[in-house]
């Protein structure tokens, strides 16, 4: 199917084709008409598979169509992360680009003089997080009584026991006779059960399964004893193919305490965590993006919607806690159908949760064991002496601009069963996500998106240099 037959604006049409998209993705095919109708809709697909192009090419359409004329704000879409909400607001520009339309982000983290400004001067679009968006509507300054549209992205992560509260408060001062559409790459039932609260006789689009991770990543699981976690980790990042390597651990001072570990093998990092300043996290994400850095740690703020060009390698230091986090975590590679590697490091007290994520996701981990690693445990050196007994001294340098080679397709096998035990550490405030031991309000991130940035078939510096194609 092309673009042209979805019914969308011409000048939507002309930014489509500026970003180099030739053909719509399945979740584009299915969502847009429905949206266009005017129905409201619940959206379910893989992570990093064209959702926010699903949900904005047809609303800008729609605004396009009916030109608001002073109205004041029309679309409302929440987001659980200030980075989610800066690229999605990157989209909707890039999208928009020749239609008039008017726009303002709301997040914390930054001056709210400006937001304020733009909450009160109407602008047709607001794209904001929860918490900031409620304190201002919470001083009277927005007024969404001409509000059509509402969009809930990650929406399952709305929707949780952190974030339920404030969206409640948002909804119930905005108008009753609205569209809304919720879009996420997962969906509980528990979750969809909630969404009858906020939307009317959705329609639900559903491509794959509900937990699948991404059909372009290949998952390894590497069995570790705790205190050779960073040694084995030492010991992968001298694969030079491993060129742009995000790392997710549980916490944010261990996020700081592993990149200086990782210094003193010569690896140098960036970090990003809710205790990092706005100006930190963009400058992290800036030097990752670039190659300045080859790695970044990153604690699970970094999990959702991070749509870095060219991610190889996905390395769960630290196991992820819930299963949906996993899933996640590694979409933040194989995404627009490139190809990735999610590596995850299991250690003994990890197993119950390895058991369950693989009960979730429907499949086993393939076990991997690195070559010429000694993987005898050991008692935990500090972080200022070498632990990679290999090469110690050796530089590893960022190695950004190679090729990567063909790498194995190997698929995992079927999983064994067990329970799942979900218990989330992390509760939301503010609208950000305040990681275990914060003293305030986290904060979660995803970066600047680049409609055209991921094109099929383009070549990306340092990325894989071939797709497959969307996965139905
Ligand atoms: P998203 O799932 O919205 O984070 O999008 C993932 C990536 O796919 C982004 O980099 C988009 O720019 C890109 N993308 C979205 N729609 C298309 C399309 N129809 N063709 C090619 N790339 C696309």
């Amino acid at each position: 199917m092309s673009f042209s037959a979805l019914n969308l604006d011409a000048n939507i049409l002309r930014a489509i084709a500026d970003a180099g998209y030739t053909e719509p993705t399945p979740i584009q095919v299915q969502a847009i008409p429905p949206i266009l109708a005017g129905q409201d809709l619940i959206g379910i697909a893989q992570t990093g598979t064209g959702k926010t192009a699903a949900f904005t090419l047809p609303l800008l359409t729609k605004l396009a169509a009916s030109p608001g004329h002073g109205r004041g704000t029309r679309v409302l879409v929440l987001a659980p992360t200030r980075e989610l909400v800066v690229q999605i607001e990157e989209n909707i520009r890039a999208y928009g680009k020749y239609l008039p339309f008017k726009m303002a982000t709301v997040f914390g983290g930054v001056g709210e003089h400006a937001q304020i400004k733009a909450l009160q001067s109407g602008l047709e679009i607001i794209v904001a997080t929860p918490g900031r968006l409620l304190d201002l509507m919470g001083r009277r300054y927005s007024d969404f009584s001409g509000l059509q549209y509402l969009v809930l992205d990650e929406a399952d992560r709305m929707l949780d026991m952190g974030f339920l509260p404030s969206i409640r408060q948002i909804v119930r001062s905005l108008p009753k006779q609205r569209q809304t559409l919720l879009f996420s790459a997962t969906l509980s039932r528990e979750i969809e059960g909630l969404t009858h609260e906020f939307q009317r006789s959705p329609k639900l689009v559903q491509i794959g399964r509900r937990s699948n991770p991404a059909e372009t990543v290949t998952q390894w699981a590497y069995e570790v004893p705790r205190s050779r976690k960073v040694a084995l980790l030492a010991h992968l990042l001298d694969d030079p193919n491993m060129n742009m390597v995000l790392i997710f651990v549980r916490m944010k001072h261990s996020a700081d305490r592993l990149a200086r570990q990782l210094e003193t093998h010569g690896v140098t990092c960036a970090t990003l965590h809710s205790n990092r300043s706005q100006n930190q996290r963009l400058r992290a994400l800036r030097d990752f993006k670039s190659g300045v850095v080859r790695v970044l740690v990153a604690t699970d703020i970094a999990a959702r919607g991070i749509d870095v060009d060219g991610i190889s390698h996905v390395v769960n230091f630290d196991f992820p806690m819930h299963s949906e986090d996993y899933v996640h975590r590694i979409g933040r590679t194989g995404r627009a159908q490139a190809i990735g590697d999610a590596i995850s490091f299991v250690t003994p007290e990890d197993h119950g949760e390895l058991r369950s994520l693989e009960r979730f996701i429907g499949r086993g981990l393939v076990r991997k064991h690195a070559e010429g690693f000694d993987y005898t445990d050991r008692p935990e050196v500090r972080s200022s002496q070498p632990q990679h007994g290999h090469r110690q001294g050796q530089q590893r340098r960022p190695q950004q601009q190679q090729q990567r080679p063909q790498r194995p397709q190997q698929r995992p096998q079927q999983p064994q069963r067990s329970q799942h035990p979900l218990q989330r550490e992390d509760s939301w405030h503010s609208g950000f996500a305040p990681e275990p031991g914060s003293q305030s309000g986290g904060h979660r991130p995803r970066s600047g998106n680049r409609p055209g940035g991921n094109m099929p078939g383009g070549p990306r510096p340092g990325g894989r240099p071939f797709r497959r194609s969307w996965g139905r």
